[in-house]
């Protein structure tokens, strides 16, 4: 009997295939291009975006901070998964930014989308009060996860031609406070709302700028966090969906809002962790 319907299931899989490849395609036939930022490792959540995009047919450039042993460890990961175009980039430094946006120039003419998916703070801001955080810890991690979406959006705006979508990666300590998030999520505020002036500026060139606000999940950047381990254990109790985010989750939302299945969507923060942004305080029994 089951096998009556194996024909059915496998056009169905076939047509949803070629449905997803279409989103990542030209109305010319050609592949979609873009470029992803913040690729370390097989863990980092760009990189299931980068996957699930090379599937479907986009064609993408991939930067990775100007260091020998990231290359080493990124161009082997790349090229396994097809991908060659590889840019060095560190986007505290502006002639980094510019040099990066001329290669894809040269490279490409022009460019559909962007993935920002990078954030730093040094780690002694991490494990100790925000009150203690100093000048130095503060302007760093706004400076590279916040600013840096601006300085990227003014030198790759000028090569979406054609329109596109810009998308950064946020994280709910940014409008709650989340125990040692700290000056992250300060940072994470400052993103968010630069999210929202860009996407007004560039809308008459047909330019969407969102954020995908993640659970968390175990990537190097995360494991920074000063506890890390109990703000997984406390989201997999607390979250309607009773699990932890997953990179497969950020990787479906983060291809919807670089596709044009999202083209009508500009200046939000679409929030991808199990509906952890809906959870109010949480009672306790009392002693
Ligand atoms: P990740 O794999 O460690 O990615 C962070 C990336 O930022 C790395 O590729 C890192 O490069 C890059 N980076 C830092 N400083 C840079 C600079 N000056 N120039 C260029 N690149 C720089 O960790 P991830 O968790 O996937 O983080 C990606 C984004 O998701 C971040 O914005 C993070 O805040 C956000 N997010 C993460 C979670 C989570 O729980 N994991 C949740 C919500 C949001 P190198 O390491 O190669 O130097």
């Amino acid at each position: 009997m089951v096998y009556l319907f194996l024909p059915l299931v496998n056009s169905c899989v076939e047509w949803y295939k070629r449905f997803m490849k279409e989103l990542f395609t030209k109305p010319d036939g050609t592949p979609k291009r873009g470029l992803i930022m913040g690729v370390t490792n097989k863990r980092s959540l760009a990189w299931g975006i980068t996957k699930l995009l090379h599937e479907q047919g986009a064609e993408l450039a991939l930067s990775y901070f100007p260091n020998e042993a990231v290359e080493k460890r990124i161009r082997p990961l790349a090229e396994d998964a097809g991908i060659n175009n590889l840019i060095p980039c560190d986007v505290g430094d502006d002639d980094s930014i510019a040099a990066m946006a001329n290669t894809l120039k040269e490279q490409w003419g022009n460019i559909d989308f962007v993935l920002h998916a990078i954030a730093f703070a040094d780690h002694d801001a991490l494990h100790k009060p925000f009150v203690e955080t100093s000048r130095e810890q503060f302007l760093s991690s706004l400076d590279i996860s916040a600013y840096s979406l601006v300085a990227t959006t003014q030198a790759l705006a000028p090569l979406m031609v054609n329109g596109g979508s810009i998308l950064t990666l946020t994280y709910l300590g940014a409008t709650q406070v989340v125990p040692n998030y700290n000056v992250m999520g300060v940072a994470k505020a400052a993103l968010e709302a630069s999210v929202r002036y860009l996407a007004a500026d560039l809308g008459t060139q047909n330019i969407r700028v969102n954020a995908l606000s993640a659970g968390p999940v175990k990537t190097l950047a995360a494991s920074g966090i000063g506890d890390f381990s109990s703000m997984l254990n406390y989201h997999k109790q607390t979250v309607p969906l009773k699990r932890l985010t997953s990179q497969d989750d950020v990787a479906g939302a983060g291809a919807y809002l670089l596709s044009d299945l999202s083209q009508g969507v500009s200046g939000t923060v679409h929030f991808v962790d199990g509906g952890a942004h809906v959870l109010g305080p949480t009672p306790v029994a009392a002693e």
